[in-house]
Parts: C-alpha cells; structure tokens; sequence
C-alpha cells in the first residue's frame, strides 16, 4: 500500500493478514499514485476506476471495511462510496 492507514490497530486483523497475503504478489497501481489520497473527487474516481486493475481488490476492500477506514480510496471505493456503503448497511440492520 502506498500511504498510510488512518487507524493504527490493524495488526492483528484477519483482514490485514489477508490483505497482505493478497498485496505480495499483486500489481497495485496504488503504489506511489497520488490519486488515492487525493481531496479532489475526480481524481479519487480515477483512483477507484484504477484500482479494479488490481488483483487484491477484494482483500484491499475487506481491510477497509473491517477497519472502518475513512481516509482515501481502497479496494475500488472513495470515502464518500464507504460511508454511503456504511449507512446502507446502518439502515438495513
Ligand atoms: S485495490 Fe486499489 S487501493 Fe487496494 S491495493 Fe489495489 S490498487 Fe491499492
């Protein structure tokens, strides 16, 4: 992964271990893009439309969700895709 993660106790998730299981041998078009952490919405649409080249999406997109990460794009979703995601998921409960 290219940056960062905005929590610090992913360690121990089954999703990080998972994650980085899946990113050993991908091709992460992630990888020094500056797209992913971008504030500019097009550029964050051009990160997520990149990101399905990407062979650990799925991974990639699990760790976010487990972790309710909140910043960038991850697993071919904006922040703004994970927190509609997040409050569909709140209203189906
Ligand atoms: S899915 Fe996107 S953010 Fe996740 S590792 Fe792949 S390219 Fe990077």
């Amino acid at each position: 992964m290219s940056r960062e993660t905005t929590r610090d106790d992913t360690t121990e998730t089954a999703e990080w271990r998972n994650f980085l299981a899946a990113t050993s041998s991908a091709i992460m078009p992630c990888v020094n893009g500056p797209e992913w952490t971008s504030d500019d919405q097009q550029q964050q649409r051009r990160a997520a439309a990149l990101c399905n080249g990407c062979n650990a999406l799925r991974e990639c997109r699990a760790y976010a969700f487990a972790v309710q990460e909140r910043h960038g794009v991850l697993g071919g979703l904006t922040e703004a895709d994970r927190k509609r995601h997040r409050r569909q998921q709140r209203g189906a409960a």
